[in-house]
């Protein structure tokens, strides 16, 4: 890790946000008593800042970032801001850091913004003060040379359950992502790199490791072709690059008899159209991962090789959703 400087800003309930402050990247001394130690009163955010074509700095997307970010911050009684404000502080950053971001394809600054309750003495309440503060990294490649894709291990709830409808996962708060290790630990013993997380006595399908998921698969009975992707109900979180490949998707596929649905798709489902030979591709969606392939999943006693059909190869999709 190069990570050079922090932005960091303090928060108080009876004096409000702090002037903000680059600094260089250091340690942070907090008492031991502080809540996010014990609760985990915490939520994160994770950008890219990228040049483009012209050297010129570019965030992707980030207004939906910093809206996410105010959502979380709420779940878990934390202290709004001005997403506005977050984002000119962030862009200042991201200038003083410039000379990390490279101008070569697949590199970029990753950024992870964090806010954290910082007030002590144990009592579980609202933190009556806070720490906002924002690490870089230049990233490059996500997988080495000779990746074929991802291998899922489908978990359920006999196992373990990531969200649940009315709980904290479709937000990014800390507490989402250590019960995920131990399962995850438990699939990688099998020979998984991730667990794909399922939800319900169905196996209905969320999520892989911290990606959303995009299956494409030939409509039974029929010549048409769909991209499904679980609905927004609760136990996913609303990835920024799911919602990009949704709108690329409907505005490059549907126009070619594709259907692009946001829809609920069960493990039976997935296993029959493998079965069949209707199963096409699927891949997972994240800031940090991209576009991910999926090789194979592991259900039960099952395996579903997701690679590519014989006449469909997984970089068909890619192609027809970057054409034009
Ligand atoms: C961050 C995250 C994603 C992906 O969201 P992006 O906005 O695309 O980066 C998906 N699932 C989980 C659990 C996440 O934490």
């Amino acid at each position: 890790m190069k990570e050079k400087k922090k932005k960091k800003i303090d928060w108080s309930l009876d004096r409000g946000w702090q002037t903000p402050q680059i600094l260089p990247y250091q340690r942070i001394t907090l008492d031991p008593t502080v809540c996010v130690f014990h609760y985990g009163f915490e939520c994160f955010e994770g950008m890219k800042a990228y040049k483009d074509a012209r050297g010129r700095l570019r965030l992707f997307r980030p207004r939906i970032n910093m809206e996410r970010f105010k959502k979380s911050a709420a779940r878990v009684a934390l202290p709004s801001f001005d997403s506005e404000e977050l984002l000119k502080l962030i862009a200042e950053f991201v200038q003083v850091e410039e000379r990390f971001v490279l101008l070569k394809e697949e590199y970029s600054l990753y950024l992870r913004t964090v806010l954290m309750g910082t007030s002590g003495g144990l009592g579980v309440t609202a933190p009556t003060s806070a720490l906002l503060y924002i690490v870089a990294s230049p990233v490059g490649e996500y997988y080495g040379e000779g990746y074929s894709g991802i291998s899922l291990e489908a978990t359920n709830g006999s196992i373990a359950t990531r969200a649940w409808p009315g709980g904290a996962g479709r937000h990014k708060v800390g507490g989402n992502y250590a019960p995920c290790v131990a399962p995850e630990k438990t699939a990688q013993s099998h020979g998984y790199q991730q667990c794909l997380w399922l939800f319900g006595d169905d196996d209905a399908i969320t999520e892989a490791g911290t990606m959303n998921i995009f299956i494409s698969l030939r409509v039974s009975k029929s010549e048409r072709f769909e991209l499904v992707t679980p609905p927004l109900d609760g136990v996913i979180l609303p990835g920024i690059t799911r919602d990009c490949i949704l709108k690329l998707a409907q505005e490059k596929l549907e126009h070619l008899g594709w259907l692009v649905d946001e829809r609920k798709i069960i493990m039976v489902e997935l296993a029959a159209a493998s079965d069949s030979g209707a199963l096409l591709e699927i891949f997972g969606t994240g800031t940090a991962a991209i576009v991910s392939p999926v090789e194979k999943i592991k259900w039960g006693q099952k395996i579903i090789k997701c690679g590519p059909s014989e006449n469909h190869k997984a970089a068909d999709l890619a192609s027809l959703m970057t054409a034009g």
